[in-house]
This record gives C-alpha cells, sequence and structure tokens, in this order.
C-alpha cells in the first residue's frame, strides 16, 4: 500500500517532528510524518504516570521559533505536568495545522536506502510504504521504553504497568498493594503519588539515587511578565551555557572554597530547587573530591529527612552525584517515613522471581496487586535500532552500531546518505534543556535539505574520516568528565549486552553549535555532496 513520494519522510511527531514540519513546509517541501503513537508529542504523550512533569523550568522548556506563541502561551507551574505539555504540543499541531500531514498509529518498521534512486523506502508494520529523497529520524532519545528480563516475570498475574507506556485513563491505585522496581526520575517522580493513593508500596531499589528538591510552584505572573519582555534574552543567554539552560553556574573549583561557603552554596540551591543544584561549582563533574562534597550534602539531607537511620543509609546514594541524570522531585524522601511503604535493596536481597501475586526477593515474598515498572528505556540508540535501516550495499545499521554508536555530529551517519538525526547519538542531546537543541537541529538539517535544492544536488552523506575523528573528539571530551564513570544509560549500561560507549556529547551546547556552524561555512565540511 503506497502513501506517497516526498521530499522527506520524517519519523516520530513529538517536539522534534512537529518543528522538522513545520520548517520544512515553510521551506516549500513536501513531508509526511509518520507516529507510531494515536497522537503527537512524543515523551509527553507516552509517559502519562503520576506525577511525570519536566524537570526544566517551563519557560525554558519551550519552543522558541514562534514569537507569538512564546508570548500567548502561559505555562501555569514553574515544572509544567505532562498533561499540560501535551496540552502544548497539541497546541502547536492545531496552530500551525500539522496533523493533516501526519499518520498516526503507524509504527515503521524498515527503512530502505536504493542508491540507483536516490531515495528511501519507508515500509510500516501496517504496510503502508513511503518514498522519501530525505528521512528525518525524529524518533527521540527515550522514547524505546525498556523491559529488563526479570526473572518469571510473566507469571505476575496482577496489573502490569511500565511508566513509559502508560494507559490513557487514570489508573487508581486506592486499596491496592503496589510495587514498583526502579528508582530513577520516572520512580521517584510517581512513587510520592502511588504512595498517597495505594493501600501500600513497595519500592525495589538497585541504585540508590540522588535527587533535589523541586520547589515546583505555580507561576508568580509578575515573573512571567519579565521573561516574556525580553524573552530574547533569555534565550540567547541560554544558548551560551553547556546545559542550553539559562542557569546560575558558578564557575569557582568548590576545592577552592572553604567548607562554610560550601555548605552555603549547596542549602542555597537546595533550598531554590532543582537541576541548578550542580551549578553550585565548576569542578562537581570533573573532580571526584570536589563532587564528594556535594554528594555529602545531599546524603545529609537524607538523613534528616529520613527518620530510620538504617533506612536512611540504604537510600543514600554511594556513586558520583550527576553521573547518572540527577533528579529532581516533590516529597520523594519524606515518602519513605510512611508507615505503609517499604524498601527492599534488591543488592542485599536480589530479585528472585514472581508469583501470580507477589515478588521474590531474598527469601522473602512481597504480595502485590499492581507491578509499576519503572525500568527506563533503551536510550539514544533503542528507537532507531528498533527499525531495520539498510543504507548503501544494503549495510545495515545494527551491524555498523554495535559496539557502540558511530555518527557525525549527531546528524549523520557515514554509509547512510539522506539520512539525518535529531538529537542523535554525538550530540548534546539529552544533556541539554532538549527544545533548543531539538530546534538547532532540526534548522540545520532543513537549512541543509534546502541548500542542497538551490544547488541542484540529489545527495549528502557524511564521510567516514569526519565521522571517525567525532567519534574520537567525542571519547576523548567523555573521559574528561565524571559523567561517563558509571553505570547510566548515558554509556548502555541498562541495556543487556548493550556495548559501553558514552553517547551524549559532553562538550557543550555551544561548542557545539559553533562547530555545526563551522561545518556550513566550509561547505559541509566532512560532507559528500553529489
Ligand atoms: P520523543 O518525544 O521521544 O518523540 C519521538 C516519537 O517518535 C514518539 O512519539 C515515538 O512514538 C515516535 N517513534 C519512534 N519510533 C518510531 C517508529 N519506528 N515509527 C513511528 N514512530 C516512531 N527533556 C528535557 O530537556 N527536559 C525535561 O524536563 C525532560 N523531561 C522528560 C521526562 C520524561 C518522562 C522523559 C521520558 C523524557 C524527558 N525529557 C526531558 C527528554 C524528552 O524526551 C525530550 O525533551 C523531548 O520531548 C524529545 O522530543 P523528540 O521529539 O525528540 O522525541
Ligand atoms: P532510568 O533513569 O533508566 O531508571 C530506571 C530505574 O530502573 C533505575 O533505578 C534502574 O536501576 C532500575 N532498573 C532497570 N533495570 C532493572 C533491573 N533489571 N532490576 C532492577 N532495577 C532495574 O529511567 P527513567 O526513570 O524512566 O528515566 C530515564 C530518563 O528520562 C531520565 O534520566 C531523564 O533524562 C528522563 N526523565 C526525566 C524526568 C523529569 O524529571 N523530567 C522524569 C522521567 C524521566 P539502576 O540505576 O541500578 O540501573
Amino acid at each position: 500500500m503506497d502513501a506517497g513520494r516526498f521530499d522527506a519522510v520524517v519519523v516520530g511527531a513529538g517536539f522534534a517532528g512537529l518543528y522538522a514540519l513545520i520548517r520544512l513546509r515553510r521551506l516549500g517541501f513536501s513531508a509526511r510524518v509518520v507516529e507510531a503513537g494515536a497522537g503527537v508529542g512524543g515523551t509527553w504523550y507516552w509517559n502519562r504516570y503520576p506525577g511525570a512533569r519536566c524537570d526544566v523550568e517551563s519557560v525554558q522548556y519551550s519552543y522558541q521559533f514562534d514569537d507569538e506563541l512564546e508570548q500567548s502561551w502561559n505555562w501555569s507551574e514553574r515544572y509544567a505536568t505532562q498533561p499540560e505539555i501535551l496540552r502544548y504540543a497539541e497546541h502547536v499541531a492545531a496552530r500551525h495545522d500539522l496533523k493533516r500531514d501526519i499518520d498516526f498509529d503507524t509504527r515503521i518498521k524498515s527503512a530502505i536506502w536504493d542508491e540507483a534512486a536516490a531515495q528511501w523506502t519507508l515500509t510500516a508494520e501496517n504496510g503502508r510504504r513511503y518514498i522519501g529523497r530525505f528521512v528525518v529520524m525524529a524518533t527521540g532519545c527515550l522514547s524505546a521504553p525498556n523491559t529488563p528480563k526479570l526473572p518469571g516475570l510473566e507469571k505476575f498475574a496482577g496489573r502490569r504497568f511500565h511508566t513509559g507506556h502508560w494507559p490513557h485513563e487514570k489508573v487508581d491505585f486506592s486499596g491496592r498493594r503496589v510495587a514498583v522496581i526502579g528508582t530513577g526520575s520516572s520512580a521517584i517522580q510517581s512513587i510520592p503519588l502511588i504512595a498517597a493513593e495505594a493501600k501500600s508500596l513497595t519500592v525495589f531499589q538497585r541504585t540508590a539515587n540522588y535527587t533535589i528538591p523541586a520547589h515546583n510552584a505555580p507561576l508568580d505572573p509578575a515573573y512571567v511578565a519579565r521573561v516574556k519582555s525580553d524573552y530574547k534574552t533569555l534565550r540567547r543567554r541560554a544558548k551560551t551555557m553547556p546545559s542550553g539552560i539559562d542557569f546560575d553556574f558558578s564557575p569557582q573549583p568548590a576545592l577552592e572554597a572553604t567548607p562554610v561557603e560550601r555548605e552555603r552554596a549547596y542549602r542555597e540551591r537546595w533550598d531554590r530547587g532543582g537541576l541548578i543544584f550542580m551549578g553550585a561549582f565548576g569542578d562537581l563533574l570533573l573532580k571526584k573530591e570536589a563532587n564528594d562534597t556535594a554528594a555529602d550534602f545531599v546524603r545529609a539531607r537524607i538523613s534528616e529527612i529520613v527518620k530510620d537511620p538504617a533506612l536512611a543509609r540504604t537510600l543514600q546514594p554511594t556513586n558520583v552525584i550527576g553521573c547518572k541524570r540527577l533528579c529532581v522531585d516533590t516529597g520523594y524522601w519524606d515518602t519513605f517515613n510512611k508507615p505503609h511503604v517499604k524498601l527492599v535493596d534488591l543488592n542485599a536481597r536480589p530479585l528472585e522471581g514472581f508469583d501470580a501475586d507477589a515478588v521474590r526477593a531474598g527469601g522473602e515474598r512481597f504480595e502485590v496487586d499492581d507491578l509499576v515498572l519503572a525500568t527506563g528505556f533503551d536510550a539514544m540508540t533503542g528507537a532507531m535500532l528498533r527499525i531495520d535501516i539498510r543504507g548503501k550495499a544494503d549495510a545495515k545499521l545494527a551491524d555498523k552500531w554495535a559496539e557502540g554508536p558511530r555518527s557525525y555530529l549527531g546528524l549523520a551517519i557515514a554509509g547512510f546518505p539522506n539520512l539525518f538525526t535529531v538529537t542523535g547519538p554525538g550530540s548534546p542531546s539529552v544533556l541539554t534543556n532538549m527544545l533548543p537543541t531539538i530546534e538547532q537541529h532540526v534548522e540545520w538539517i532543513s537549512d541543509c535539505i534546502a541548500h542542497l535544492r538551490r544547488r541542484g544536488l540529489a545527495r549528502i552523506e557524511a564521510d567516514t574520516g569526519a565521522e571517525e575523528a567525532w567519534v574520537d573528539h567525542n571519547r576523548t571530551v567523555a573521559g574528561t568528565t565524571l559523567r561517563s564513570t558509571c553505570s547510566s544509560w548515558y554509556v548502555g549500561a541498562n541495556i543487556a549486552g548493550k556495548s559501553r560507549v558514552f553517547m551524549p556529547y559532553i562538550g557543550g551546547f555551544p561548542a557545539y553549535i559553533q562547530k555545526c556552524e563551522d561545518v556550513v561555512k566550509a561547505g559541509y565540511e566532512g560532507f559528500a555532496l553529489a
């Protein structure tokens, strides 16, 4: 069944796919977006678990390409909830009349390059075929939910949920005995709300995690008016920050401050809340001794909040703070003071299996009605590799990436002409506020396609040498920070058998923008155009 022939086929209708469609249309290209879900929003369409919200402040976690939208949209809270962010995505789709060019409920299963015709054929699970001169993979970094092979999971007969694929209707936990497996961001956001409703909650923790209070609150209209009166300056400042967030970052090394100064700085940021905690000193992710001072501060807060000292110790993380993605919460530690909430340390009591009505760990049976898997995603490469992508000479992307992803700028892949990735591995992506990085990628890609049209060219492909050099540069910069040192999803450690490579580019958003601009100025240096 032929869906048609397009200048570009875009896979995914999250923030990346939506903006790609807007941009390509504006440049006069025909484009079709193909989306597995039944609606727009991507992350915010799928992750409907209780407590889901952004951890970058809403006024920054938003598009900046549309001035009128920026001025007219009003976020209600410092960190918007999932329903509000989804409403925003829907609003953008309606405002730009996007849905007429999106096929929903359509999951792409293969993408095959035809060298002679210089075009891609994408085939969906429902049999629809799309032909595109270009493909834009807007498939997301955190969109392939990970259900680990837990022994005997299939025996569990109660209700089972995954935070990354949550039902659309409200899940009522009242009167129910609930188990949550995982203590990452999704678990940390949902646990307090599940606990507030459930009869009992048992949390199964493999690695204790760091989280900073959100101090979420309704947005002060005066603050919003101030932001809106000069949004451009805020956005410009944000682009000068490695994280792409206008962020209060102190370059002073923690080890040069006195203990009193450090305590004051951490306290002040703890009280303000959120990710700015890690901006207290410049060397927190560079030197272990510096990092220890911030980690000790958080561990001390856990001891203060959690009444039972043994429980507090089990909840205290021992790894580098900020190595795994830092979490932002509302009432997480305090939840463990509630008598109906139990913590099971899987290191002391390994997960042994499941019965129809129980989780078994450390020789004990924990009877539950509902099981919540907050076990994360096959990040950065999962969504792409769930598609059978074949480039020149029928080479499989899965083979090329078997030892870790290789990409030029996280935008293009040698051997896979005319295929672009938005926030692909090798780009700053998940280490940044993703809305501005998505916009920067989409603009680069659409400008590139327009450049080819202007020059009468049909084909662009990353050079193997340029790709190699970029992969090496990524490895070098990753090696300079503590972030590459732990078993995080950044290095693929959460997926059995996945090669351990630090996947996002950690050189910072400004250096990355500069590199992308330099490549264009030098006539698309590192690419072969034909
Ligand atoms: P996604 O939103 O993931 O969209 C990708 C789309 O592609 C999905 O709809 C998916 O269904 C579709 N797709 C994938 N494969 C196929 C296929 N084969 N066929 C058809 N369709 C396909 N980032 C931040 O910067 N700040 C935050 O506060 C923040 N909070 C987050 C909270 C959660 C719970 C999660 C999971 C992530 C969060 N992120 C955050 C990261 C977030 O993923 C990005 O900010 C952003 O939403 C990504 O947009 P995207 O369009 O690139 O990808
Ligand atoms: P995650 O950070 O990968 O956390 C998954 C959790 O499941 C971890 O605690 C992990 O333990 C545990 N786990 C995985 N496999 C397991 C197994 N076999 N046995 C026992 N435990 C297991 O996933 P996430 O919480 O969904 O978050 C993913 C990313 O999405 C975040 O890092 C963030 O970037 C984004 N996100 C953001 C927000 C937000 O605040 N805005 C909210 C949710 C998600 P280990 O640590 O031991 O592997």
